[in-house]
């Protein structure tokens, strides 16, 4: 783990390294495998992440409103998708809904160059201030995530928070030969969370990996 946490991000109380550790003991219990992601969703502090009087709920396994509509999701979920990415070690990877930033902030932890693209002004300075403040490197772009980040591509994996009733063909075709787009799909009612891998002759393989409740991936961009 290459952060360095100021005192004042150890929180203490509902924050306390003991109530992380856990949240990390339930994710485990819940198939949640992987050591380096248990380890990362111990380190990042979640409950900067959230407004402050949300902060002594942080380390629930549940999604918590982050204003504009929107949630930062439910940490089994974000452990989930993190563990799936993992499995094809990528280095250089694309997050679309950048929300609270606690996604791109976990992946940041585990040493990946981290993209992420957010739709909503006011959303992504507020994930870029914290992440700053974390001193987590983290390249951001505020844009409709749909269209995905085409300057940088290609992408050894490519991480979607928002739903859709389908996969994004312009994603799927920033992905790096051999990889992996995970993906909420399907509608609002029933989505369930995707993984595609990208096959030597360029097909796709894919994958159902859990059922899953996102937000809508939306269109266009707002203040
Ligand atoms: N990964 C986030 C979860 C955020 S919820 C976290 O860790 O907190 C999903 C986010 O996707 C919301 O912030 C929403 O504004 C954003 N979103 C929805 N549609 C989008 C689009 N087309 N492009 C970029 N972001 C989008």
């Amino acid at each position: 783990m290459r952060m360095n946490m100021k005192p004042e991000t150890t929180g203490s109380g509902l924050t306390s390294q003991r109530v992380r550790d856990r949240l990390v003991e339930r994710l485990r219990a819940n198939g949640i495998v992987d050591e380096r992601v248990l380890n990362a969703i111990r380190t990042v502090p979640r409950h900067l992440f959230v407004d402050e009087v949300l902060a002594s709920r942080a380390y629930e396994d549940t999604a918590l409103p982050i204003g504009h509509g929107q949630t930062i999701s439910q940490p089994w979920v974000v452990a989930r998708m993190t563990e799936a990415l993992l499995e094809t070690s990528p280095k250089k990877v694309l997050e679309i809904g950048t929300g609270s930033g606690y996604q791109a902030a976990v992946l940041a932890a585990l040493g990946l160059e981290v993209h992420t693209v957010e739709r909503i002004g006011e959303l992504l300075r507020v994930a870029r201030k914290r992440l700053r403040q974390l001193g987590m490197t983290v390249r951001t772009k505020h844009d409709d995530g749909r269209i995905g980040w085409p300057e940088n591509a290609p992408f050894d994996a490519i991480l979607v928070t928002a739903g859709a009733p389908a996969l994004v063909d312009a994603l799927k075709a920033q992905l790096a030969s051999g990889g992996t787009l995970i993906a909420p799909v399907g509608p609002a009612n029933a989505q369930a969370l995707v993984r595609i891998r990208q096959r030597e002759d360029g097909s796709f393989d894919e994958q159902v990996l859990a059922p899953v409740v996102f937000v809508p991936l939306l269109s266009g961009i707002v203040d």
